[in-house]
């Protein structure tokens, strides 16, 4: 499956959740059973088995991706989560959002020290989420090796938050 039939799945959804947000639909691609094979096989590919340790996903969507990822390498799955989810103890970290702020959270003995972390969400926008985990990760001892997304909203330069990862994404606009 090529690039554009996978773009071709993806729905925008103007005014979602709030005025001026085109939101980036992406249950179209999950429910067809050869785009999501698809993209899980690319994201797994790119980084390559037995490289990988963890797969850290990012709340909500981002489970849905990095768990099949988590599967392949044959890697532990981690959760980061909105504040106040995540039942035990936890390190976290506030990042700035287009209006005001927000906070993410992992459990503190979910990484091992130098074990080698993916970190895989659905849609990379201003890069303040993805930037948030590679610090939580980081601050509990993870190396983080990469950084996947489904799509890239290029015009928003998220990357530049991001400078010396390996971000990989699929989709570009
Ligand atoms: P950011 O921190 O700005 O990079 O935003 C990334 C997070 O917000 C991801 O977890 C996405 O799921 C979500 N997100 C941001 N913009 C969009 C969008 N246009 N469509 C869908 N999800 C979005």
């Amino acid at each position: 499956m090529e690039t554009d039939q996978l773009k071709a799945l993806i729905r925008d959804v103007p005014d979602f959740p709030q005025e001026g947000i085109v939101f980036k639909d992406i249950t179209p691609l999950l429910a067809d059973e050869i785009a999501f094979s698809t993209v899980i096989d690319l994201i797994v590919v790119h980084f390559g088995r037995g490289n990988v340790d963890k797969v850290v996903g990012i709340e909500a969507r981002g489970f849905i991706l990095a768990s099949p990822v988590a599967y392949h390498f044959g890697a532990g799955f981690v959760p980061v989560r909105k504040k106040d989810k995540l039942p035990w103890e936890t390190e976290a970290a506030e990042y700035e959002l287009e209006y005001g702020t927000a906070t993410l959270e992992i459990h503190r003995d979910a990484i091992r020290p130098g074990e080698r972390v993916l970190i895989v969400d659905d849609v990379l926008a201003t890069g303040g989420t993805a930037r948030a985990t590679a610090d939580l990760v980081e601050r509990i001892g993870g190396k983080v090796v990469g950084i996947a997304c489904l799509i890239e909203l290029g015009f928003l330069n998220g990357r530049a938050k991001l400078d010396g990862y390996d971000v990989f994404s699929l989709i570009r606009y």
